[in-house]
């Protein structure tokens, strides 16, 4: 019976919503279709266009209250679309947000005090709201394929990371930002359907993790540079793709002495042990440590500290001056997110980018795979 529902209306997703804010009275309506109003487990009004529902904490009860109703207070309030195709608008009014639009269906409970709201919403629509929400209007559509290829396998494989909160992902970055529903960019929508229900998955046939940052600089950054364990699928190589992008290069001017002073603090390298070498670092070739291994300094270190754009950078002396002069925009690993626009912009398909960037990899549609 579930696999038969679940055939008929798609793979669902349960995202909660605004976790960054502790929303206690919101106001929300119907902007498509109309929608039946659940509390607990019975019905008690629905929701038509230009009808509105305001949902309040009281206690660690949600308080219903629609137009020309008593209020009344539940544990779970369920909007469920009477038909396919149905949006809501929710507007926060304490404390006051912009309003958000979503589709399908959605849940709201109390948790901590405050308003926990979750979209039941089916896979495409999810993944449309978050190739929007991440990555914004006017790229080519094979760029946007490859963006809904890693969020759909981001989801699946990241879907218990939020049990105990009532949901599967949350709304921010943590997981992958979902602002709202697919607004602007209609070529988005058909970027998700045409790459319906396919994944990344490795050779043991099981879903890849699929980091990406902005730019690479030219070379992608081996995984355990940055988290200590590699990975096959995110070895290093060469990006031809990105080296005269946006992003491909910065420079940084540091004060020798607190550079040095750094150094000294942290892992006990000192000018006087070892010279003007320390400000001397050439790196041609992504590194995970500066100078030499054996000084000990993790590049990814200074990349903290200094608040500095990536890894990937040499250093020389100017005057009483460290210059570093850097590619590339982010940690490096995975997918480069310019080199892969300017890859799409060239000509070459989603999954021609999808296997460039990430190693040992097979796109497979999940629906049909016998391991899910
Ligand atoms: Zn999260
Ligand atoms: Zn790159």
């Amino acid at each position: 019976m579930l696999s038969q529902s679940l055939f008929l209306f798609g793979q669902q997703m349960r995202i909660g919503l605004l976790t960054d804010y502790k929303v206690k009275r919101v106001a929300i309506k119907s902007e498509h279709g109309s929608y039946d109003i659940f509390g607990d487990t019975s019905i008690v009004s629905s929701l038509n266009l230009g009808r509105i529902l305001e949902l309040s904490v009281s206690d660690s009860k949600v308080m219903i209250h629609v137009g020309g109703l008593d209020t009344f207070s539940v544990s779970k309030v369920m909007l469920i679309p009477i038909k396919t195709n149905s949006s809501l608008i929710l507007s926060p009014k304490q404390p006051a947000l912009k309003k958000r639009s979503y589709e399908d269906a959605l849940e709201v409970f109390v948790s901590k005090g405050v308003l926990q709201f979750v979209n039941v919403v089916d896979m495409k629509n999810y993944i449309s709201g978050v190739v929007e929400s991440e990555g914004g209007g006017g790229r080519h559509i094979e760029y946007y394929k490859v963006q809904a290829l890693m969020s759909r396998t981001y989801a699946l494989k990241n879907k218990r990371r939020h049990i105990k909160d009532g949901f599967e992902l949350c709304d921010r970055v943590h997981c992958q930002a979902y602002h709202n529903k697919l607004k602007h960019t209609l070529k988005i929508r058909q970027a998700v359907e045409e790459t319906s229900d396919e994944v990344i998955i490795n050779f043991n046939d099981e879903l890849v993790t699929t980091y990406f940052s902005a730019n690479c600089g030219g070379q992608t950054c081996d995984a355990s540079y940055v988290w200590n364990n590699s990975v096959p699928y995110l070895s290093s190589f060469k990006d031809t793709f990105c080296i005269y992008t946006r992003q491909a290069n910065w420079t940084k001017r540091v004060s020798k002495t607190i550079w040095s002073s750094f150094l000294n603090k942290k892992y006990g390298v000192v000018e006087a042990m070892y010279g003007k070498l320390i400000y001397d670092f050439d790196q041609e070739d992504r590194k995970a440590f500066y100078i030499h291994p054996s000084l000990g300094v993790p590049l990814r270190e200074l990349r903290t500290e200094f608040k500095l754009k990536s890894t990937y950078f040499s250093t020389r002396i100017e005057g009483d001056d460290v210059i570093l002069i850097g590619r590339g925009f982010g940690h490096g690993v995975g997918l480069c997110q310019e080199g892969a626009m300017k890859m799409a912009d060239l000509g070459f398909s989603y999954k021609q980018i999808a296997l460039y960037y990430f190693n040992k990899i097979k796109i497979v549609d999940y629906s049909k795979s016998k391991f899910f």
